[in-house]
């Protein structure tokens, strides 16, 4: 995977198994696909679980609101998984930077390096509050838990979808009706 230096890929790819994850080993091998990873991953019987420790790591970033903290979260992982770049030239892609060394090829390091540096890409770029789980959900009740990466131009978006940005118009409506009688 060749980073972007807004990180998107990476961060879409960590929302994307954290709100629809898959089943097995092979539907996050598929994911990683999905969102432009080349990397072939030595398989471990381990791994299926070991991404999703990955991905519930990366959830105490996404749910943690000051900003001071989640850069100290993240930079504790990037410590930890020793991501700090590296020059590589494989398979004639071309020079570009892994955050990794090339012998830590397992499928949750490679996700831990590459998630922890898009997510701090994208935060430093794009800006520290783009990053949230839906505001539907902060209504008691309400189904969704999703995350959602805002990369829109104006960065406002509070809405994992038009579904869940519409509930919670109905919602207000509702609630300004009672309040007027
Ligand atoms: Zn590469
Ligand atoms: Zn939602």
């Amino acid at each position: 995977m060749h980073l972007n230096p807004y990180g998107e890929y990476a961060v879409l790819l960590a929302a994307s198994l954290a709100n629809d994850w898959p089943a097995d080993r092979a539907g996050i091998v598929a994911r990683t696909r999905d969102f432009g990873m080349t990397v072939d991953f030595p398989a471990a019987s381990e791994d299926h679980l070991r991404v999703r420790g990955v991905i519930d790591d990366w959830l105490t970033v996404v749910d943690e609101p000051d900003p001071h903290r989640r850069a100290d979260i993240l930079n504790d992982h990037m410590a930890t998984a020793s991501a700090y770049p590296r020059l590589t030239d494989h398979h004639d892609e071309g020079w570009h930077l892994h955050y990794r060394s090339d012998d830590a090829r397992s499928l949750p390091h490679v996700l831990f390096a590459v998630i922890s540096v898009g997510t701090a890409l994208h935060v430093s770029t794009r800006g520290m509050h783009r990053l949230r789980r839906c505001a539907a959900g902060e209504t008691p009740g309400d189904p969704c838990s999703a995350v959602v990466v805002d990369i829109t131009r104006n960065g406002r978006q509070r809405y994992c979808s038009v579904r869940c940005a519409n509930r919670a118009a109905v919602r207000r409506h509702r609630a300004r009706g009672t309040a007027d009688g």
